[in-house]
């Protein structure tokens, strides 16, 4: 039953009763980008709702936050899938061991100190030892200048952030998870309307390298759909959660068109408040990095930072140390502006600006309207290795189930949520190492 089948006006049983308050809760939740993104007070922002377009295809989806399967029945997936194994490269090991592999435990995976499979987590590796495959992106080519961007999202309490954005007239680069896209859909809208850059980050947000290569694909292909779906554009980046990737996950990337963006600075802002890190190493963390910007080590090349929009914590801090990022660089742009990506998705209706339009003041460029409900009409993700291209994407891979995905209690009262949907859907604990980071011996990985 769908909510909006409910009436108030039948016979008052008690589960009906019930049914019937939640169901004109509910229905006064918003109901499209804009009725959303004009929500002000964060509790009532991820208070939940339904969103048609999506929740009526969740059973085309993997469940949310939990590792992508392709799910039985896809057909376009299975044959894109089949369509790309052989550009998988056979000598690489799924590292670890599942479950404890998922969250980063790799103990027990003896792996060549050479560093076959150029695998960042372990080396910082970025520039692949495998033929065909694209060095990862690490910095900005353009000198002073940082790539923008902000993790996890959508954060369903956001718009406190993205009205700051707003008024700064400034764009980043969001690296959505798809299961946070199905639970907030036209939070996700927003991103597109504001003139953001959408990047994938996965469906669940585990350690890539610790999945089979068909679960990294549907990680991937479930997530670009996702987005789809609730956006009406498919991205053409990625970000890995944790950094996390080798050849193996990158030759998957790379044959479903996706660009690696990692970083080479992290405000560890995810890690406040968690195992005795504190906010004030969080402070200094940004600071750390504004003064290295001061002291010219951009000059030759620009630099990007690993920063979320994870809580009310993670935002709140782009927003306090926002105005000294402006004076350290001459220019904070999302990434894709950056390098010139100026058609970052497979719609050709849509694109961002030039690195020289964006800076000389054009931020958005015309025709960047969406259309999430003709969503079924546009560009598809298959066959060709390189390309996402190929007609017929019958809005088929795509769903979502737009269930409330944090609770009030959850929340903190300012901008943004203490937990987000990740937090929610597990246990706090969980859910803060699912979507920040992962300590293993004596690496630290961040996300
Ligand atoms: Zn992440």
């Amino acid at each position: 039953m769908r909510w909006s089948s409910v009436t108030r006006s039948s016979a008052p049983s008690f589960a009906f009763v019930a049914l019937s308050l939640v169901s004109a809760v509910v229905a006064q939740g918003p109901t499209d980008e804009a009725s959303e993104a004009a929500i002000k007070d964060p509790y009532q922002e991820c208070a939940g709702y339904n969103y048609d377009p999506v929740s009526s295809q969740s059973s085309k989806f993997p469940t949310n936050w939990q590792v992508a399967q392709i799910v039985p029945g896809d057909q376009e997936a299975t044959d894109k899938w089949n369509s790309i194994q052989s550009l998988v490269p056979a000598n690489i090991q799924v590292k670890g061991t599942q479950p404890a592999s998922l969250m980063g435990d790799f103990g027990g995976f003896n792996y060549d100190p050479s560093d076959p499979d150029c695998w960042w987590t372990n080396t910082k590796c970025s520039t692949p030892k495998h033929q065909g495959i694209p060095a990862d992106i690490i910095s900005m080519p353009e000198p002073d200048t940082l790539g923008y961007g902000f993790d996890d999202g959508p954060n369903c309490s956001h718009n406190a952030f993205y009205d700051f954005l707003q008024e700064k007239n400034q764009k980043a680069t969001m690296y959505y998870i798809g299961s946070n896209v199905q639970n907030q859909p036209l939070q996700a809208q927003r991103a597109v309307t504001d003139g953001h850059e959408i990047c994938v980050h996965t469906w669940s947000h585990h350690y890539l390298t610790a999945l089979t290569s068909e679960q990294v694909f549907a990680e991937f292909w479930y997530t670009l759909k996702m987005i789809k779906l609730a956006t009406g554009v498919t991205p053409t980046c990625f970000r890995p959660p944790f950094g996390d990737v080798d050849d193996r996950v990158r030759a998957i990337a790379n044959a479903l068109g996706l660009v690696n963006i990692v970083w080479k600075y992290d405000s560890n802002d995810w890690r406040a408040d968690y195992d005795g890190y504190t906010e004030a190493q969080v402070d200094q963390n940004y600071q750390d990095f504004i003064n290295t910007a001061n002291g010219g080590a951009f000059t030759t090349e620009g630099a990007i930072m690993l920063t979320h929009e994870l809580n009310n914590f993670t935002m709140s801090e782009a927003m306090k140390f926002y105005s000294q990022l402006q004076g350290a660089f001459k220019h904070i742009v999302p990434v894709g502006v950056g390098y010139n990506r100026t058609q970052p998705y497979l719609e050709t209706n849509y694109g961002l600006p030039s690195f020289e339009q964006y800076i000389g003041g054009q931020t958005t460029v015309s025709g960047s309207a969406v259309q999430p409900q003709s969503s079924s009409s546009s560009a598809s993700l298959s066959s060709s290795s390189q390309s996402l291209s190929t007609a017929s994407q019958t809005s088929s891979a795509t769903s979502g189930s737009a269930t409330p995905s944090t609770t009030g209690s959850s929340l903190s009262s300012d901008p943004g949520s203490k937990s987000n949907g990740a937090a929610s859907a597990m246990s706090p604990r969980f859910g803060a190492l699912l979507a920040a980071g992962a300590f293993v011996g004596m690496l630290v990985f961040s996300a």
